[in-house]
């Protein structure tokens, strides 16, 4: 797979279609987001277009018109209007296809909403699959976007109230002078993989019978390597060796990448923090063929297809990574 991706003349999105990270939930957005080209104006423009649709949130879940096929998430201004949208909340994600695409915060709660339109949260709706991935992309970068500008409205540096600027991409700080910007928190995801078998935990708060990947979130000063060597290591005790990169996602929760990597086991006796984990073992490669079908005899199952974890276990099992 990788090596199409060398000396032959393939176009960008040809190249994006053959990325593993494109195999996962919130992967798909094609906005351009002009981060660097767009004026200072480009909002008031924005909500000015006829041709502008806006992705809308109501208690940190997506409105979905269920009463379209296939079912949307984009609404144009006038429905935006009568679906409740506060109109200071809205941020320009960027323009697809020539349109401005927005995003905001309605004022009715889900209750309050027509009967066509579903407020659902975002792994129901990574989930279901019933709208398109492109869209599930723009979703993750406008509740990201949103929640962070409901949660930095003053400034780090002085405390004084920030204005949003640039349609959203900063925000300003009148008594100092300071930007700020969106934050991304970088998070490693990884699979430990001795020969034929690989390292599954299960944490406390996972559903009955789910193991899955071990994770957690990066610390400053750290490469991506050796945070999952680290993490693995605090998690179960296995020392990793080798660490191969094999996608990303964005993870909307509120606003994480997922960086999914790969790692060769170089000690093979489990010593798992209870704190974080219920259970930790190694699982041979039919076991895994076995989760991912659900054809487990002890009914255990890995995360759904949407999620990177997934992923992870997929390219293990279908033996496209290993380490000799
Ligand atoms: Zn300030």
């Amino acid at each position: 797979m990788h090596s199409t991706c060398h000396g032959s003349p393939i176009m960008a999105d040809d190249h994006r279609s053959l990325e593993p990270s494109q195999r996962v939930g919130f992967s798909g957005n094609r906005i351009d987001r002009q981060s660097e080209t767009r004026p200072a104006d480009a909002l008031v423009k924005a909500k000015a277009s006829a041709d502008a649709t806006y992705i809308l949130f109501t208690e940190d879940r997506a409105l979905v018109d269920t009463g379209r096929i296939p079912n949307t998430v984009r609404f144009p201004p006038d429905r935006a209007a009568e679906l409740g949208l506060i109109d200071d909340t809205a941020v320009l994600l960027g323009n697809q296809a020539d349109r401005p695409i927005l995003a905001g915060t309605s004022a009715r709660t889900p209750e309050e909403l027509p009967d066509t339109i579903k407020a659902v949260d975002l792994r129901s709706l990574a989930l279901g699959g019933n709208i398109a991935a492109d869209e599930l992309g723009a979703v993750a970068q406008g509740r990201s976007l949103l929640l962070w500008h409901e949660t930095h409205r003053f400034c780090a540096n002085c405390g004084q109230p920030t204005d949003m600027s640039i349609g959203g991409l900063r925000r300003d700080c009148p008594a100092c002078g300071r930007f700020h910007f969106p934050r991304t928190d970088p998070v490693v995801i990884m699979l430990a993989i001795d020969g034929d078998r690989c390292l599954l935990g299960r944490s406390h708060r996972f559903q009955p019978g789910m193991y899955s990947c071990l994770a957690g979130f990066m610390e400053p000063g750290e490469t991506i390597e050796d945070a999952v060597r680290r993490e693995t290591a605090e998690e179960s005790g296995i020392q990793i060796g080798c660490v191969r990169y094999h996608a990303s996602q964005p993870w909307p929760f509120p606003s994480s990448l997922m960086i999914g990597c790969h790692g060769e086991a170089l000690s093979f006796d489990i010593a798992m923090d209870v704190d974080e984990l219920e259970d930790c073992r190694w699982f041979s490669r039919n076991a895994v063929h076995q989760l991912l079908s659900h054809t487990h005899p002890g009914n255990l199952i890995c995360p759904p297809k949407f999620a990177i974890a997934h992923e992870l276990i997929r390219a293990f099992a279908d033996g496209e990574v290993g380490f000799v």
